[in-house]
């Protein structure tokens, strides 16, 4: 890979998908630097102006910030990449577009910043039948607190692997109800985001339906990594 040109990939995938497991793979394994529009926002609430007090006051009662602050900070951040030169390797952006007004604005950013030739979206794909079953059958350790997530090769443990203590089932209904409520945002917000981007061919959809290691492989074969 040039590595002036570096990869920028977006992840997206249903709540439960197993997309935050990617992005820490690539973090980790291939080095790429990454955006998460959660923690930028965490990181600007901080500041005690207007700005940071008003989005302390909508996170905290489970509003989304408006388009134009997150958009800002993405900017300030693409910034600091772009300065990074040639120790870039890539980017893995997380959180971000969740409405198709924000992918018209990220499309225009990476075009500044002359990154959107190596631009691709990953959609982790999984049904909304899996997703609740992913989370109505996951379990946590009796122990440590330690949550195992239903899928692939975790589905066999029997005990912890952090402390290997009894691993049980916490069923929750209002769990169960949230996560209903992600799912149709999800298709309402993020459908169109997802078809905005198969019309530009930069969607590259793999099944979430695979164990962690398949799933990393998959995108590798889809990115020609490997
Ligand atoms: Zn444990």
């Amino acid at each position: 890979m040039h590595s002036s040109n570096p990869l920028v990939l977006v992840f997206l995938g249903k709540s439960g998908a197993g997309k935050g497991t990617q992005l820490d793979i690539f973090r980790e394994r291939m080095e790429f630097d990454f955006i998460g529009s959660g923690d930028l926002l965490r990181a600007r609430k901080k500041e005690q102006d207007f700005t940071g007090k008003k989005i302390a006051s909508v996170i905290d009662n489970g509003g989304l910030i408006e388009t134009p602050v997150v958009f800002s900070l993405w900017m300030a951040e693409f910034e600091k990449l772009k300065d990074k030169g040639a120790e870039l390797k890539g980017i893995v952006i997380d959180g971000s577009p969740r409405k198709i007004r924000e992918a018209y604005l990220m499309d225009e950013a990476l075009n500044w910043y002359e990154w959107n030739d190596n631009f691709k979206v990953i959609l982790i794909d999984v049904s909304d039948e899996e997703v609740l079953s992913r989370i109505a059958n996951r379990r946590i350790c009796k122990q440590c607190g330690e949550i195992v997530p239903y899928v692939g090769e975790l589905k066999r443990l029997t005990n912890c692997p952090e402390c290997n203590g009894e691993l049980i089932k916490r069923p929750e209904d209002s769990e169960q109800d949230s996560v209903r409520k992600r799912l149709e945002w999800f298709t309402k917000e993020v459908g169109p985001v997802l078809d905005f981007y198969r019309e530009k061919n930069k969607l590259i959809t793999i099944n979430g339906n695979q164990s962690v290691e398949d799933v990393y492989n998959d995108i590798l074969k889809a990115l020609e990594l490997k």
